[in-house]
């Protein structure tokens, strides 16, 4: 909780959570309409409401969070969401998601295919490329950024300058694509995505994961640079798109034993997808990815249980019983 932080080029309505995975970085917004972009992964959902609540009454005249907007529905942004929405905030969120989740669409939020648990919520608003929205006291636009995934927006504060990106760029990389998903032109798309909000000239760019980037037009250059490297090379997209998705696997789960980590990769569909993108059985990218990243210390083995390198927090299992969109009610 200690480490909220606003950075020195925010407004003193904004502040920012810096948030180790498996959680995203959250942005909370006060004022007369107090907003939260973001709601974390759902391990730490009672964490999320709890501090939006209380710093949004303290900063905000005694009123609690009254909207959440996602800038995806990947699992570490939208796992807050089921418990602010039962404590009376409407959810916004893109179109195409929203339209997914009002027909409980089994490939919501990509849970079940990526094996991320997140709690069942409803869009309450429905956001379309453009649109203005009353956050805390300031007027945003919704900038669709399809790309990581197909319905995912940025957040844009053209008074201050403010780009809310979410998972399309990071301070050192660009958002992994699902080529299998999304097809073989979605990072084409993130990159096209890339080039709109680099034109907006933004003064502070807020990501999802790490740190606000020191120098946002910097940002911005290498993460088209990556994006470029990702429509060049598929392959190399399809094998970053793995690691990720194996490292969050590994994060929320504290590790896997090493005996287990090929039974749990072959049930999985992204995996079965990859190997086929990359011409492959699943029996070996298995192996290869797994040994690939305990050789590049992405991976770490010890007492023979592999864990994710890089830095996360806890979560408590329980939290992960969760079931699949197929089986929201
Ligand atoms: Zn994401």
């Amino acid at each position: 909780m200690d480490d909220a932080r606003t950075p020195p080029d925010l407004p003193s309505w904004a502040t920012w959570w810096q948030r180790p995975f498996p959680d995203a970085n959250t942005l909370l917004l006060h004022g007369r309409r107090p907003a939260l972009v973001d709601s974390g992964f759902v391990g730490h959902a009672a964490e999320t409401a709890d501090w939006a609540d209380a710093r949004a009454r303290a900063r905000s005249g005694g009123r609690p969070v009254e909207l959440v907007v996602n800038t995806h529905w990947h699992s570490d942004h939208v796992g807050g969401n089921a418990l602010l929405q039962a404590r009376g905030a409407a959810v916004a969120a893109g179109a195409p998601e929203a339209a997914a989740l009002a027909r409980r669409d089994p490939g919501c939020c990509s849970a079940e295919y990526l094996d991320q648990p997140v709690p069942a919520y409803s869009v309450d608003l429905a956001l379309d490329d453009g649109q203005s929205l009353r956050l805390g006291d300031a007027d945003w636009q919704i900038v669709r950024t399809p790309g990581h995934t197909p319905g995912h927006l940025a957040l844009w504060q053209p008074e201050e300058r403010l780009l809310v990106v979410g998972d399309a760029l990071s301070d050192y990389d660009v958002g992994w694509v699902n080529l299998a998903l999304d097809g073989p032109e979605a990072a084409g798309t993130a990159l096209a995505s890339l080039k709109r909000i680099a034109d907006l000239d933004p003064r502070v760019v807020l990501p999802s994961h790490g740190p606000v980037p020191a120098d946002p037009a910097a940002a911005l250059a290498a993460a088209q640079r990556r994006a470029q490297r990702l429509v060049d090379d598929p392959d190399g997209a399809v094998w970053y798109g793995a690691r990720r998705i194996l490292a969050f696997a590994l994060m929320i789960r504290g590790g896997l034993p090493s005996a287990e980590a090929e039974p749990y990769l072959l049930a999985r569909a992204w995996l079965t997808d990859a190997a086929r993108l990359l011409r492959r059985t699943p029996e070996v990218l298995a192996d290869e990815l797994v040994t690939g990243m305990v050789r590049s210390g992405a991976l770490a083995l010890r007492d023979g249980r592999l864990y994710a390198a890089a830095e996360h927090a806890p979560v408590p299992p329980e939290t992960l019983r969760v079931p699949y969109p197929r089986d929201w009610t």
